[in-house]
C-alpha cells in the first residue's frame, strides 16, 4: 500500500467513527500558523488519545508540546469539565494560536497551558509538588524523549498511561546506526523503557495520513 491507499483508509475509518467538530477542525487547520505547521496528531490519533484517556479514567493530563492545541482539545473534552490538562509549549506565538482554539471549542477553564522549555516547566511542575497526572503524552521535541520520560516518571503514580508519539520515523528508529538526534531520542527512550522495573510498555507502528510512524504506550507499575 502507498499514502494513497493509507489516506483512503483513514478517510474511510475516520468519516465512519471519529466527530471532529468544526472547533477541532479549525483549531487542526489553525497549525499552519504555528512552528511547526500540521505536526498535529491526526483525526484518528486524537481520537485514540480521547479514549486512552478515558480507558484510564484520567482526570489529570499532562502533555509535552502544545502546538495549536489539537491533541489538547481531544484529551480535554476526554477529562471533562471536573478535569484538567497541563499542556507545555516553547513558542509563545504557538501558544497564542493554541489559546484560541482553547476558547473556541470551550476547554479554556480545563485546559493549563504554560509556556516555557518543558524540561523546565515539568521540574516545576514537580518542585511545586504537583498531584501526579493520570495520563502523560509526549509530543515534543522528540531528542529530549529520555528527559520527558524521566520527568514524566517523577510526575507519575503506579497506573499512570505514558504515550510518546513519533516513535518509528519512517522506520529510521531501527537504523542503530542513524545520526539523527530525533532517533537517538525515541531509541533512548525505548531503553528507558526496556530497562526500567517500573514501566511495562509496547510500540505499535502506525500508517495513514501521517505516513509511517507510532505510538509508545507505557504504564507505571509498583516501584
Ligand atoms: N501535540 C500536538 C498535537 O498533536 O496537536 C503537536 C505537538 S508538535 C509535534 C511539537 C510541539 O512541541 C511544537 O509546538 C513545538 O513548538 C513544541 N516544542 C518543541 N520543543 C519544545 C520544548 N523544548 N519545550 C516545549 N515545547 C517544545
Amino acid at each position: 500500500l502507498s499514502m494513497e491507499g493509507w489516506r483512503a483508509v483513514d478517510e474511510y475509518f475516520t468519516g465512519l467513527l471519529v466527530d471532529e467538530d468544526d472547533a477541532l477542525r479549525a483549531a487542526r487547520e489553525s497549525s499552519v500558523r504555528t512552528v511547526l505547521p500540521m505536526a498535529d496528531v491526526a483525526p484518528n490519533q486524537g481520537a485514540f488519545l480521547a479514549l486512552v484517556a478515558r480507558m484510564c479514567g484520567a482526570r489529570r493530563v499532562l502533555e509535552f508540546g502544545t502546538l495549536a492545541g489539537y491533541s489538547t482539545i481531544w484529551l480535554a473534552r476526554a477529562v471533562g469539565q471536573d478535569g484538567c490538562v497541563v499542556t507545555l509549549e516553547i513558542d509563545e506565538p504557538t501558544a497564542e494560536v493554541a489559546r484560541e482554539n482553547f476558547v473556541r471549542a470551550g476547554v479554556s477553564d480545563v485546559v493549563d497551558l504554560v509556556v516555557g522549555p518543558a524540561a523546565v516547566s515539568a521540574e516545576a511542575l514537580v518542585d511545586a509538588g504537583a498531584e501526579p497526572f493520570d495520563l502523560v503524552f509526549i509530543d515534543a521535541d522528540k531528542p529530549s524523549n529520555p528527559t520527558y520520560l524521566a520527568l514524566a516518571l517523577r510526575l507519575s503514580r503506579p497506573g499512570t498511561v505514558i504515550v510518546c508519539d513519533n516513535v518509528v520515523r519512517n522506520g529510521a528508529v531501527a537504523d542503530a546506526g542513524s545520526d539523527d538526534p530525533r532517533v537517538a531520542g525515541v531509541r533512548a527512550f525505548t531503553d528507558m523503557v526496556a530497562a526500567d522495573p517500573r514501566l511495562s510498555g509496547t510500540v505499535l507502528q502506525t500508517v495513514g495520513v501521517k505516513g509511517w510512524d507510532g505510538f509508545a504506550i507505557a504504564v507505571v507499575g509498583e516501584s
